[in-house]
Formats: C-alpha cells, sequence, structure tokens
C-alpha cells in the first residue's frame, strides 16, 4: 500500500505528494504569479483583471490557460 496518492486536479497525473499540481502546472502558476508582479508593479491592475487578460491573448500557452481556467473556476472559495 502506498500513500494516497496525489493528482493534479487540473490534468490528473500523479504529482509528488507536498505539491498541489503536476510539475507542469506547478511551473504555469509560478509563471502566472511572477509576471503578476511584474504587472502589478508596472500598472494598476488586480490579480483578475491579469488573468482575463492572458487568457485573451494568444501568445499564452497551454499549461498556464490550463492554470488560469482552473483558478477562475475555483476563485470564490
Ligand atoms: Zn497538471
Amino acid at each position: 500500500m502506498t500513500e494516497e496518492e496525489a493528482r493534479c486536479p487540473i490534468c490528473g497525473r500523479i504529482c509528488r505528494a507536498e505539491a498541489q499540481f503536476c510539475r507542469y502546472h506547478e511551473n504555469a502558476r509560478e509563471e502566472l504569479e511572477r509576471g503578476y508582479k511584474e504587472w502589478s508593479a508596472a500598472m494598476p491592475i488586480t490579480w483578475n483583471e491579469y488573468l482575463s487578460r492572458l487568457i485573451e491573448a494568444e501568445e499564452t500557452g497551454m499549461w498556464i490557460r490550463d492554470m488560469i481556467e482552473f483558478i477562475m473556476s475555483t476563485d470564490d472559495l
């Protein structure tokens, strides 16, 4: 028996027990947070506005897009 397997809530890949997401989506979340720090230093923008703009941008990658959709769907926690 192994400990309860942790799975990424976005894609279902198995992830490290201490991680909330698989490594791809962990990376995406880190990129999102880093990007938000840069944007919010340059202009007044809320986290939600930032996410909405990114998801509309064509150059936003697939993993980031997944993460934004996930964050938006769980935002009212
Ligand atoms: Zn994932």
